[in-house]
């Protein structure tokens, strides 16, 4: 097999990144954008040893479960990979993926893998959405590179988004200021974030220098375009990253954080720290993480990888001490605000990582009964692990995943240290993309 070769075949399987697997000769073929069932005719574009790469040129024998994509830039645009299936064939392959993780690295054979929680909206459900800004335009990168393909909206972000997106480049075109040029690490403009809240919007532009000309030009384009507009905060990223946030961060207008409600408890979020996308789901997400918590009162709670605070806030109600750790210290302090904006006394955050934290804590008596961990895709420290299974006290983790592969690892590991699922319960918080979350209750062997 070799570039540009064509070949017609059967789409068997799917990888966690959404894209469909065929096998020509025995060797695996990935391709975007067709559903298991399918026969697609491909180009190979990628042809190494053990594996290619196809790209769709048609689809011969169409699913049944195959849809028009709702957003007419899906087939270019990196952003979103299952806008071409229904979205009961993409709750399945999700709960496919959680399911097969399990089994395949966790080594659990026989669990129950509950339904998936579908998402009531599939369009403009995200509160925040990051556009790269380059000589090209403003959009998004494509597929596994960094060449930009221009939008004017997006169809899973705010309905603010396209109003602001249009007001930047009005604003750059007009006023001459240029996007930033990774090759030649030359000019201004690098990112754009936009993230709305119950509160109001908030509106980050990510610059590589710490001038800003015409700023206040930009402020009244984006006052006009998007009147629930509460701050525009300038962040500063001189560095040949990936990474979009730099650590300057200047307010130059209005009110940096920005206020959301999850249930009946409110938070203010710092543009730094992590909040989750889906506020709909995300409600639905910690009210699963509560129920498995199963709090009678009294217990001490960790939050682990607590962010702003909320998992711990919205179960404190029902928790005896709540102990939050973070380690992005601007988190720790909107945590620490949010207690006080709710009225929680019984709470206390430590900034750090959490491997680390707890072991200093636990050191010095701390004897928590549930555990909650939160953490990135890249899962859980196997120190972190060890360290909460010596606790003789602790009974039960609660552990929400974004990654399902990390979670089975560490499922796996908790396992080995005496704790057995109970409870599997996938999440989709993120609809049209390859993401899903998932909400684990793991309880101690007697
Ligand atoms: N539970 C929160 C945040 C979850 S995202 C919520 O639902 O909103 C994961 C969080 O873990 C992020 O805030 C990130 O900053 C933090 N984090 C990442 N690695 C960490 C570590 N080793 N120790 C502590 N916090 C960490």
């Amino acid at each position: 097999m070799k570039k540009n070769d064509i070949f017609e075949i059967e789409i068997t399987g799917m990888t966690d990144d959404g894209r469909g697997v065929g096998r020509i000769n025995g060797m695996a073929v990935f391709v975007p954008y067709v559903i298991v069932g399918e026969t697609a005719r491909v180009v190979i574009i990628k042809a190494l040893k053990s594996y290619a790469v196809g790209k769709l040129i048609e689809v011969v024998k169409p699913s049944p479960e195959r849809r028009k994509a709702e957003c007419p830039m899906f087939y270019k645009c990196g952003g979103c990979a299952m806008m071409h299936m229904s979205y009961e064939r993409e709750l399945e392959f999700k709960r496919g993926v959680v399911k097969d993780c399990v089994e395949r690295i966790g080594g659990f054979s026989g669990l129950g893998i509950d339904e998936i929680v579908p998402s009531p909206e599939t369009a403009r459900y995200r509160n925040k959405s990051q556009f790269p800004v380059t000589p090209d335009g403003i959009g998004m990168f494509a597929p596994h590179s960094h060449r930009l393909i221009e939008l004017d909206d997006c169809v899973i972000a705010s309905g603010e988004c396209k109003k602001i997106i249009s007001a930047v480049k009005f604003w750059m075109k007009s006023e001459g200021i240029p996007a930033y040029d990774e090759a030649a690490r030359s000019g201004l403009v690098r990112h754009l974030c936009v993230r709305t809240a119950c509160g109001g919007t908030a509106v980050t532009i990510v610059t590589a220098k710490p001038e800003l000309p015409r700023a206040e030009k930009l402020i009244d384009e984006l006052k006009a375009a998007c009147p629930n507009l509460t701050g525009v905060i300038q962040n500063v990223n001189p560095k040949n990253t990936n990474v979009i946030l730099g650590k300057e961060n200047r307010t130059i207008y209005g009110e940096p954080r920005l206020m959301d409600k999850i249930g009946s408890v409110c938070f203010m979020i710092s543009p730094q720290s992590f909040y989750q996308v889906n506020p709909k789901q995300t409600e639905r997400l910690y009210s699963i993480a509560r129920d498995y918590a199963d709090l009678k009162g009294g217990e001490t709670l960790l939050d682990l990888y607590c962010g702003i605070g909320t998992i711990g806030q919205f179960m404190a109600e029902r928790a005896g001490r709540i102990i939050g750790v973070e380690y992005v210290e601007r988190a720790v302090s909107d945590a620490r605000e949010n207690a006080k904006l709710n009225g929680i006394k019984n709470t206390e955050y430590h900034a750090g990582k959490a491997e680390e934290v707890i072991e200093t804590i636990v050191k010095r008596g701390c004897r928590p009964d549930v555990a909650v961990l939160d953490p990135p895709r890249k899962g859980c420290d196997p120190k972190l692990l060890k360290t909460l299974a010596e606790i003789p006290t602790l009974k039960k983790i609660v552990y929400i995943s974004c990654k399902p592969s990390t979670l089975a690892r560490d499922m796996k590991i908790l396992n080995s240290l005496g704790f057995s699922p109970k409870r599997i319960t996938p999440v989709d918080m993120f609809p049209r993309t390859p993401h899903v979350e998932t909400v684990v209750l793991m309880s101690r062997v007697k």
